[in-house]
């Protein structure tokens, strides 16, 4: 009775989340609690984490689809259970059952979500539609924002940087580098500061959905539920993963986050606070890693941590991913780089500030509108109303530490 979709593509075209949330809501409505989201959640997990195999449905003689699958129980590997879900061919879903202990019609347990969630990828996937007559687009090559240009022309030397993934690299090589910006680094400035904002990341987790407004929607709550409650050990599998900065999930980890960049504008703002919403939203939906000044940016701070790590023998320096804060994971940064020197911790927070003309850093805090270093009786340190500063705060608060590092080179 029941036809594989390998076989027969299951024809129901256009049904997506909103559609299990309404199902959803059936539970929160007629029990007036939410916990619905955690199921719903685990669903989508179990899916991502392929526990679902054998898809499977009735082609519809009373108006609604009949589809099930076997989903694996997340403990007992070789169990498997049977959700069943009756779906009308306009998307509504009517009811569902399963084979495990609560799933008794109407169910709402993770293994329905796990079924629901998979009908909507293959919804959104187009998949009903014959796979030979769809064009696979999943690995072909995509267009090149920049033109690739040989280093000569951009340093005017042939590099002899192996880059930092190669473990092979002979340090004693840089004693003799000589691009400029190895020439010009003598003149880095190095500004050592005390945490002044005080924000507690302390090592827990899991804001847990009874701490959430009251009129927020089922889908909100899925999303908070999705992004902003993991635990320790998942913040530091998404930092690691991130380090590799533009990877794509270091930019959809950014584009659902506060980040270093938006604090100063958040916290200095009084008024139209919908206005500044909309307009940090504007700003994460463009890619700027096309724009050369960015990219060559992202070349030079490379040069500099190398820079660092070379002078600094007795340091473990590394790179540093998408640190998203403990408790508050709507916020997080990406630091330059960890420094461990003995026992302690610190950020590296590394600037390039371009200054072909070599003017002295005291005639710069004065003749340059808008520098991040001011000129305190002959003592510079960092603007303190400076939107860098405001990064650099933020990103010892969801990191936990104290002090930064600060390199300044001029280049
Ligand atoms: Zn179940």
């Amino acid at each position: 009775m029941y036809k594989s979709v390998l076989e027969n593509p299951l024809c129901l075209e256009g049904f997506e989340l909103q559609h299990i949330l309404e199902y959803a809501e059936n539970f929160s409505n007629s029990t007036g609690n939410n916990s619905v989201v955690t199921r719903m959640k685990q669903g989508l997990e179990l899916y991502n984490d392929k526990f679902l195999s054998d898809l499977r449905f009735v082609i519809p003689e009373d108006g609604k689809f009949t589809i099930t699958a076997d989903v694996r129980a997340a403990m007992k590997k070789r169990v498997k259970y049977q959700p069943v879900s009756e779906v009308q061919t306009d998307c509504k879903v009517l009811q569902a059952q399963c084979t495990c202990a609560v799933g008794a019609v109407p169910a709402y347990c993770k293994h329905v979500f796990t079924l629901l969630h998979a009908i909507s990828d293959y919804s959104k996937q187009k998949l009903y539609a014959a796979p030979t007559a769809k064009l696979q687009t999943w690995h072909q090559p995509k267009a090149m924002k920049t033109v690739p240009l040989p280093c000569q022309e951009v340093f005017g030397k042939p590099s002899t940087y192996e880059g930092p993934s190669n473990t092979n690299f002979n340090w004693g090589a840089l004693k003799d580098f000589s691009l400029p910006i190895f020439d010009a680094c003598m003149e880095s400035v190095e500004a050592k500061y005390k945490l002044t904002i005080p924000l507690p990341a302390v090592a827990c987790s899991n804001i847990g959905i009874n701490e959430f407004p009251d009129d927020l929607t089922l889908r909100k709550m899925l999303f908070i539920n999705m992004h902003y409650s993991k635990d320790l050990s998942e913040l530091h599998e998404i930092e690691k993963k991130t380090v590799e900065q533009k990877s794509l999930e270091w930019q959809n980890g950014r584009k659902i986050r506060l980040t270093g960049s938006n604090i100063k504008d958040i916290v200095t703002r009084v008024k139209d606070f919908e206005n500044l919403a909309a307009s940090i939203r504007r700003k994460k939906d463009m890619d700027i890693s096309f724009i050369p000044a960015v990219a060559y940016g992202i070349q030079n701070e490379e040069y500099v941590r190398q820079w660092y790590i070379a002078k600094n023998p007795q340091c473990v320096v590394r790179k540093t991913g998408l640190v998203i804060h403990p408790v508050y994971q709507y916020i997080a940064a990406s630091p330059d780089g960890l420094i461990k020197s003995g026992d302690d911790y610190m950020l590296l927070e590394i600037k390039c500030i371009f200054n072909p003309k070599n003017i002295p850093l005291i005639e710069l805090c004065q003749k340059r509108v808008g520098f991040c270093l001011v000129n305190t009786d002959g003592k510079i340190s960092l603007n303190k109303n400076h939107k860098y500063y405001y990064q650099i705060q933020c990103q010892l608060a969801v990191s936990n530490l104290k002090e930064c590092k600060h390199k300044i080179f001029f280049f």
